[in-house]
């Protein structure tokens, strides 16, 4: 894809003739590419309640994603400036080194049916684990186009969970589900409210609720990347690669033992991943949720991503996260720009969809890891941000580049002083 060779420097025009160029856009995609005019106000009025109109957030492309060999596109939706620039930065250092490759990616939903203050809760688990299969196949007629499409209920497991305060005892019955192409949260609703009159009569006990489960620990999508050194040096400091390895194997360690730090580390590989999870028409809360709840499975709250030294000395990063996303279902193919998303990214199916989200999140943490531990995040993140400045102080389009230009050789910039230098520009 050498058209996307420096796709940073072309304007905006260009960037959508590019894409218009893809064979995967169809007509009405190209269209929207060009109108900028991503959704009616009466599918935005048919999707949500007490509609008043849109709320836009731009979208852009991060290129050259290079997963075991095949090439992607990452159409992200953010209004943070620097995000895609880093993500795109991370993802051509991991292109050099050979691209990021697929370890695990798995697609079942959970979703839970709990049951509270049971006269004998050993038994009513016996009565309901005896019954497994009976409930299993109740769940996949409850939904049978899932069933013919190769999916449906695949297992059912059984637990005894304590309130934090001992006061209360629940049997929790989890149902798996393989939800194909969907992410599924009407797929498990419909299903587990199939089945829950069996087991509250198998329980001899009314359930408190049946609903969906974010927690998707059995969705979970792990991809890798192995860097030479060679790769790591930067132009702005003396630092070596094999410093910049170790800066970054060290940054990895600091959020691992400390929490303000792994936050903050999260929160820029959810940068990426929201962003690509928004364009595409899914739900960043349902990600969001399940990937913070995820970063806690060991006990406290650690990385998502993982940063060693390879025995042969390259940097290698490793992001392991929850993705369960959809490619049809919601409002995925009722938004024009989610199937514009989608026709843009390469990908041709949830999966697929859920390795380029998460090699995005992947990028996204060594570009923010690699730029804290030499030049500092401000270097690159000020740069891009000072064209929002620019803008918020009411620079015109033809102003823009000359106030950036202005305001970079300026030692603290602030909306005071923005001002005071668009004024000379008049
Ligand atoms: P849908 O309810 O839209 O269900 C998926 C639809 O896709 C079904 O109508 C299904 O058709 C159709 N479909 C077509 N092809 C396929 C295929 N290959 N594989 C699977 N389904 C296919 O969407 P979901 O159940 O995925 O629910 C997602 C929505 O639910 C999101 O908008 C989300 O925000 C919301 N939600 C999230 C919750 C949460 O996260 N806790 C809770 C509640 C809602 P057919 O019926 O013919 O099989």
């Amino acid at each position: 894809m050498t058209q996307f060779k420096q796709f940073y420097k072309k304007t905006q025009r260009q960037r959508q003739e590019i894409l218009a160029s893809l064979p995967t856009l169809t007509e009405q995609d190209k269209q929207l590419l060009f109108q900028n005019n991503s959704l009616s106000s009466d599918i935005a009025n048919t999707i949500t309640e007490n509609n008043i109109g849109l709320y836009a957030i731009p979208l852009g492309v991060a290129p050259d994603i290079v997963i075991d060999g095949k090439t992607y596109l990452a159409p992200m939706a953010t209004e943070e400036p620097s995000v895609i620039a880093a993500a795109s930065f991370g993802a051509q250092i991991i292109k050099k080194a050979g691209g990021f490759h697929i370890l695990k990616n798995d697609r079942y939903m959970i979703g839970e049916i709990a049951l509270c203050q049971l006269d004998d809760i050993e038994h009513a688990k016996m009565n309901i684990e005896a019954q497994k299969d009976t409930l299993l196949s109740l769940a996949n007629q409850s939904y049978p186009s899932i069933v013919k499409r190769g999916g449906g209920a695949k297992n059912l497991f059984i637990d005894i969970k304590t309130s934090q305060d001992k006061t209360h005892t629940f049997l929790i019955i989890y149902l798996m589900v393989d939800t194909k192409e969907a992410m599924g949260a009407n797929i498990l609703n419909t299903m587990l409210e199939a089945i829950k009159p069996t087991i509250e009569t198998l329980a001899n006990q009314s359930a408190i609720m049946s609903i969906l489960s974010n927690y998707a620990n059995h969705s979970l999508t792990s991809i890798s990347c192995q860097i030479p050194v060679s790769l790591l040096t930067t132009l702005n400091t003396n630092l070596t690669g094999e410093q910049v390895r170790d800066k970054i194997i060290q940054a990895y360690q600091l959020a691992t033992a400390d929490i303000y730090r792994a936050t903050t580390h999260n929160k820029g590989i959810m940068n990426g991943i929201s962003a690509v999870v928004l364009a595409t028409g899914n739900d960043t809360r349902a990600i969001e949720a399940g990937a913070h709840a995820f970063a806690t499975h060991t006990g406290t709250y650690q990385p998502l991503t993982v940063w060693e030294k390879a025995d042969n000395g390259d940097l290698k990063g490793t992001i392991t996260i929850p993705l369960p996303i959809g490619y049809v279902g919601g409002s995925i193919n009722i938004h024009p720009s989610a199937v514009l998303s989608q026709h843009i990214s390469q990908t041709t199916n949830a999966k697929e969809l859920a390795t380029l989200i998460a090699s995005v999140g992947l990028a996204q943490n060594l570009a923010a890891l690699r730029a804290l531990v030499s030049e500092g995040i401000q270097h690159g993140h000020m740069a891009l941000q000072l064209k929002s400045l620019a803008l918020s102080v009411g620079a015109t389009q033809d102003e823009i580049p000359l106030l950036v230009e202005k305001l970079k050789q300026e030692k603290v910039v602030n909306q005071e002083i923005a001002k005071k230098l668009l004024q000379t520009l008049k």
